[in-house]
């Protein structure tokens, strides 16, 4: 299914934080958004996850209001419950979500699939950063849901981890079939892991960058000659604004 978000707006209190907002995103696509720190990336996640109204225009799948279940939503910071194990924390999709009834062992699965089987019993405090934010991610797969919403999901993480998790979250993507709209302010990150990039320029709309590297990718891409261009045309096109 199609998302589309049709001339999506949102204010604060009378403060104007979407405008006028529309795009589309194809199933199976992975689209990153960026934009300068405050432009309302996360805003607009929120819209599509429903936890906020739009003021005006509409977001549909296809030509239908979403269901509840559509999205699965990763916020920014890290939501997993301290008092559960990894397993527990995997488990509450199938408790709380009407509908979605997987078992434990379709989570030991996952686990298994995605290098996490020896963690089941950890506790987040026991943790790393990155592996809270890898148990985080297969908790918002685990919501069945079609489309994956991440902000920032690697916003916290050092250099190295990141890169491993760029890995990690391309290999398991690539047999997913899942549609992935993706916050970062990592210019490379975006670069490297997305089919198109939005650059959210504040209060004058959207713009949008096709990366056309192939696929499969790999971490050792950034150091193209390719990956730069990408880069300052990202970088130019943030600085000089729509005109
Ligand atoms: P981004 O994710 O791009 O950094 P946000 O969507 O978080 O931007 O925020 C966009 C703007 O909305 C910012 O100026 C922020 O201060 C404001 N904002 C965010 N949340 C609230 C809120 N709950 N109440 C009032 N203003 C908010
Ligand atoms: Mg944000």
């Amino acid at each position: 299914m199609t998302l589309h978000l049709e001339k999506v707006s949102f204010t604060y209190d009378h403060n104007p934080i979407v405008s006028n907002f529309s795009i589309t995103v194809e199933k199976g696509e992975f689209v990153s958004l960026i934009g300068k720190s405050g432009s309302g990336k996360s805003t607009i996640l929120k819209l599509i996850a429903g936890l906020l109204q739009p003021k005006t225009g509409q977001i549909l799948m296809d030509t239908a209001i979403p269901s509840p279940g559509s999205f699965g939503y990763m916020p920014q910071q890290n939501l997993l419950l301290p008092w559960r194990t990894v397993l527990e924390n995997l488990m509450l999709h199938s408790e709380i979500q009407k509908g979605n009834n997987y078992t434990k062992e379709d989570v030991r699965e996952w686990l298994r699939k995605t290098g996490l089987a020896e963690w089941e019993n950890a506790l987040p405090k026991q943790l790393s950063g990155g592996m809270k934010q890898r148990i985080a991610f297969l908790r918002t797969i685990l919501t069945g849901s079609e489309v994956l919403l991440l902000d920032e999901p690697f916003g916290a993480l050092d250099a190295f981890t990141k890169r491993d998790m760029q890995k990690w979250l391309l290999s398991i993507w690539q047999e997913l079939d899942k549609t992935i709209l993706f916050i970062t302010h990592d210019l490379e990150e975006a670069i490297l892991l997305s089919d198109r990039i939005l650059i959210i320029h504040p209060q004058q709309g959207v713009e949008e960058l096709k990366v056309d590297l192939p696929r499969p990718r790999e971490a050792g891409m950034i150091y193209t000659a390719e990956m730069v261009k990408y880069r300052q045309e990202l970088e130019r096109r943030i600085t000089d604004g729509l005109d």
